[in-house]
């Protein structure tokens, strides 16, 4: 059974959609079956054009297709390069070059920490709650990589960002043999971690490309040691506070700003070695969004107000 556009209505965000029966003209009614979906994980219908929906019954149950819209290979919106560094504290810096954004995770690992604690509390683990309480973790951490994800391609959008680099944390990973890694124990839950940026890297991605952006990996390796200003490595670089301060070019930075800009860097034709001549200012004075939990959204710190989970 197909419905063509006037033959539905779709409501993204309560993820439903009205399948119209038709119109009774003689009762001045219309009739219609309200149809509560779930979508694979990856997949966000907020962001597609849907030309058409058919309900087809396959073994017992009732399927929805929706079938949509796209363009292929769009243009891409300028010849810009934006750098991605992905963190425990701060999920994501972006920086522009000449401009940085940070997005801190603590809304997600608020609610991981509260919804685990609730699900310890849980009599049976196997029990209607504790499942209903891993359904709501995971529609939690979805939503926030997938609204993560959106901002900051929106974010590329506004500046004529063509390509994104991300640093990949794969490489990172695969140092743990050489000694190398970081250490993430420290830091807190790695189960979260590693799905959650593995996921968030094939949003990114694909949001990206539908807006005609090159998403590249690069790795990571030096790039929270080296100064983005100057190109100076000292391998003794200590955070502090959050900052990565430069004993040759006396640079001060946001560690995370300075790991995106290098990240950048990486696939620009070399220029950065200047000798810090430019104004580096804005790497140590980021933008900061705050997810935003009743509007669902990332807004400027000033703008929100988180309560409890
Ligand atoms: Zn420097």
């Amino acid at each position: 059974m197909s419905f063509k556009a006037a033959g539905f209505k779709h409501d993204a965000q309560f993820t439903r959609v009205r399948l119209s029966k038709g119109r009774n003209l003689k009762e001045h009614r219309s009739d219609f079956i309200l149809c509560v979906y779930q979508a694979r994980p990856d997949v966000d219908l907020t962001e597609w054009d849907i030309q058409q929906v058919r309900a087809v019954y396959k073994r017992d149950e009732w399927r929805l297709q929706f079938v949509c819209r796209t363009t292929i290979d769009p243009e891409p919106p300028g010849d810009e390069v934006a750098g991605v560094d992905l963190g425990i504290c701060n999920f994501a810096a972006v920086s522009f070059g000449g401009e940085s954004v940070l997005y801190p995770g603590g809304a997600l690992k608020e609610d991981e920490y509260y919804l685990t604690k609730k699900r310890a509390e849980t009599d049976d683990s196997a029990s209607r709650e504790a499942k209903r309480l891993d359904r709501k973790r995971t529609a939690r951490r979805t939503h926030f990589l997938h609204t993560l994800s959106k901002a900051i391609v929106e974010g590329c959008v506004e500046r004529d960002v063509g390509t994104l680099v991300v640093g990949d944390l794969g490489g990172i990973r695969e140092d743990d043999e050489n000694g190398e890694a970081r250490n993430w124990g420290d830091h807190g839950n790695l189960d979260l971690h590693g799905w959650a940026f593995d996921r968030f890297a094939t949003l990114l991605d694909y949001k990206a490309e539908a807006e005609g952006i090159d998403v590249e990996l690069v790795s990571e390796r030096d790039t929270s040691k080296s100064c983005s200003a100057c190109g100076h490595m000292d391998d003794n670089q200590r955070v502090e506070r959050g900052l990565y301060v430069c004993e040759e070019c006396d640079t001060v930075a946001n560690a995370d700003v300075n790991g995106a800009e290098n990240i950048r860097q990486k696939v620009l034709p070399s220029l950065a070695t200047d000798g810090g001549d430019r104004d580096n200012g804005w790497l140590a004075q980021p933008g900061v969004r705050l997810f935003d939990r009743s509007e669902g959204s990332f807004a400027p710190r000033e703008q929100v107000v988180n309560r409890e989970p």
